[in-house]
């Protein structure tokens, strides 16, 4: 059995290692941090070109695993395409939301542009964590504020003179993300709703301090794809396929 894993999350790294007794497993990043993780097993760096150059990629596996970040909707939404159309099995692999942990001091947003709104008006040192790729979507809103910015790699944008950035990788603990916000003297926590728990200390710390927070909803998902929130559901998903093929 030939997997085709869609990674760049810890899930997949995890997921990959548990693989590897049951199947074989290539693991795709998209190649946008210079230096990965990398998971165990095979792994390929880089775009397939598009719904066309992943269904070409596709004649050398049996099933995919989509276990990308749910904000990566387009690669997402270019597995379903794919693989539909191919005739090849398709699992998401997604981490639950924070949706269920909602606070009442949450303003939830449908984009990032509203959350750089929603913030400016909420406090003037704002906690930034949406990542590299959103930050410019929130220098408009934002410019004029003492923002810091946390990214695991400096964007390629200019950012502002009165912002603050940091570069560090997660996860995160309570006491470290209690001193930031405090350092910083944040008085408005900006993220977006990644869920699971290597990020969740920030909302907790968020809480501590009697923060706002402001969040963005997920993008929506094809909603007939199967879709499992567990990787030991992963796990038993390819051992089903695996039993099926012999
Ligand atoms: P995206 O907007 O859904 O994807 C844009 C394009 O990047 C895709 O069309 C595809 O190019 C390529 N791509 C994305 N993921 C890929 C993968 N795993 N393997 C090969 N190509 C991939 O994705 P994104 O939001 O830029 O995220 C990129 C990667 O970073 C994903 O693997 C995701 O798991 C990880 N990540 C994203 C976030 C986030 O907040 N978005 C956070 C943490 C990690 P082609 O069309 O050329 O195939």
């Amino acid at each position: 059995m030939r997997i085709l894993l869609l990674g760049g999350t810890s899930e997949a790294r995890s997921l990959a290692a548990l693989l590897a007794e049951h199947a074989e497993v290539t693991t795709s990043l998209a190649g946008r941090v210079s230096q990965p993780r990398l998971p165990v097993g095979e792994v390929r760096i880089g775009g397939f070109g598009g719904v066309d150059g992943l269904r070409s990629a596709l004649r050398g596996f049996d099933a995919v695993v989509d276990a990308t970040h749910p904000f990566a909707k387009n690669i997402s939404a270019n597995a379903v395409a794919a693989c539909t159309g191919g005739g090849v099995p398709l699992l998401r692999l997604e981490r639950p939301g924070w949706a269920d942990r909602s606070r009442p001091s949450w303003r939830w947003v449908d984009t990032h542009e509203d959350a750089a709104a929603v913030a400016a008006g909420l406090g003037r040192r704002p906690f930034l964590t949406v990542g590299r790729q959103e930050i410019a979507r929130f220098v408009p809103a934002l410019r004029g504020h003492a923002v810091l910015a946390r990214v695991v790699q400096a964007p390629d944008v200019p950012l502002p003179a009165a912002w603050r950035l940091i570069t560090s990788r997660g996860p995160y603990a309570l006491p470290g993300e209690l001193a930031l916000i405090d350092e910083h003297r944040a008085d408005v926590l900006i993220t977006k709703d990644s869920g699971g728990e290597h990020t969740w200390p920030k909302m907790e710390a968020a809480e501590q301090r009697a923060l706002p927070v402001v969040i963005v909803r997920r993008p929506a998902r094809a909603p007939e794809l199967p879709t499992v929130h567990d990787i030991g559901e992963a796990v038993a998903w390819v051992r089903a396929l695996t039993t099926m093929s012999r």
